[in-house]
């Protein structure tokens, strides 16, 4: 792998495409530097390898050219104090401020670009746009898994013009290898959990993963749309309607695999999607008009922790209930605990998504998982099989 480690960065300007995409209030200060203090690593390594440091990034969804609220000046202070120098901005990406500053900028400095995104050309994949970004440094470094699936100028188009001097920061490269550990070198048993509101947004994941695993354990809102393929009555639980076939074909599939299939038997079915609504423990498949199920029941749990914690590999995606309200969290939480059991025993456990991650932190097991994943829609798009345009550009 083209990575940073081994590079010499020796008297090098280093353009390295990060996620500063961090959550500002109205005073425009950051919330959460989580973002950013996982880029550290890689900034560090290059200018302790005495590079110089060029950070681009895009901030939040600018329509139309520059906003305040998006400037990624707004990080200066931030930046300062962690990386303990004035680091140097210019207010435009691109252009012969950027060009000047860049051609300036000692061994050990830094200087940040303004929002890539204040040009619509970013998110088209301008070839223009990213040379005129390339020609502002000898060796670019792609950090950011957050937007390796997209093909933007700065995340993928970019590499062209380093055939030679390309490579993966820390972040890409630790997120690149452990999804690929798991992807295509598990150990067995290898049980994957995906769970979550839709099915729509699993459906290529199930697939992909039904060729590698041995159990698939199924949860959250999605389940019903299997339950009502094989038959169930599912009352007023979510249900994709359209996606029944693919469901009952996942499951032929599955069969014909020899993957365990795991469906919740049971489930806690409520009167109204409300932390505060009367509640009934029910046979998964039989909840009736006016209940909806919204967490996976005590049998279930049951289940899913004996094939969890007999497992060497697991990979989980996706609630097992509306956890965010404390009385369906039941399922949500058990399974968090049987992974990292799993864990503890020797397995390698990845988690990956938005809600499982927050699950995982919740309940405070981020340290006793092997792996969390920050890439979110990045990740998800690597487990259903598809190569990241990030990744690629890279790699080639
Ligand atoms: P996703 O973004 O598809 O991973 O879905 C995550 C969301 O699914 C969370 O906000 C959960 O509250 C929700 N969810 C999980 N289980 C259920 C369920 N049984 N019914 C409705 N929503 C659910």
């Amino acid at each position: 792998m083209n990575t940073i480690e081994n590079y010499n960065f020796s008297g090098r300007k280093a353009l390295i495409r990060v996620d500063f995409n961090v959550p500002l209030n109205e005073k425009y200060d950051i919330t959460d530097t989580t973002r950013i203090d996982a880029a550290l690593p890689t900034i560090r390594k290059i200018l302790d390898g005495g590079g110089a440091v060029i950070l681009m990034s895009h901030l939040g969804r600018p329509k139309s050219g520059p906003e305040d609220k998006f400037s990624l000046k707004n990080l200066l202070p931030y930046l300062n104090k962690v990386l303990e120098q004035e680091v140097q901005f210019a207010d435009d990406c691109v252009g012969q401020q950027a060009k000047d500053k860049a051609a300036g900028l000692k061994a050990g400095e830094v200087l940040l670009l303004e929002n890539l995104r204040f040009y619509k050309e970013e998110t088209a994949g301008e070839r223009d746009f990213a040379e005129k970004l390339a020609s502002l440094a000898d060796v670019y470094v792609n950090d950011a898994f957050g937007t390796a699936h997209r093909a933007h100028a700065s995340t993928a188009i970019i590499a062209a013009f380093f055939p030679n001097d390309k490579l993966f920061g820390y972040i890409m490269e630790n997120e690149v290898k452990h999804i690929d550990k798991v992807l295509h070198d598990a150990g067995r048993p290898f049980t994957a959990i995906l769970g979550g509101a839709k099915v729509s947004g699993k459906i290529e994941i199930i697939n992909n993963l039904l060729d590698k695993v041995d159990n698939m354990i199924i949860g959250g809102g999605m389940m019903f749309t299997f339950i009502k393929a094989m038959g169930g009555k599912i009352g007023g639980s979510l249900v994709e309607e359209e996606l029944i076939d693919t469901a009952r074909k996942a499951l032929y599939k599955a069969k014909e695999m020899g993957v365990n299939f795991y469906v919740p038997v049971d489930t806690i079915a409520a009167d109204a999607f409300d932390n505060d609504a009367g509640t009934k423990l029910l046979p998964s498949d039989q909840v009736p008009e006016g209940m909806m199920g919204l967490d996976i029941g005590p049998e279930s749990i049951k289940s899913f922790e004996k094939a969890i914690t007999t497992s060497s590999t697991i990979l989980w995606n996706g609630p097992m209930g509306v956890f965010e309200m404390p009385n369906f969290e039941a399922g949500t939480k058990a399974i968090a605990l049987a992974v990292a059991e799993a864990t503890k025993k020797g397995a390698f456990s990845l988690i990956g998504g938005g809600d499982s991650v927050a699950a995982i932190n919740k309940y405070k097991l981020k340290d006793e998982v092997s792996y969390v994943s920050t890439g979110g829609g990045a990740m998800l798009e690597y487990i259903e099989g598809k190569e990241l345009p990030g990744v690629k550009a890279i790699k080639e």
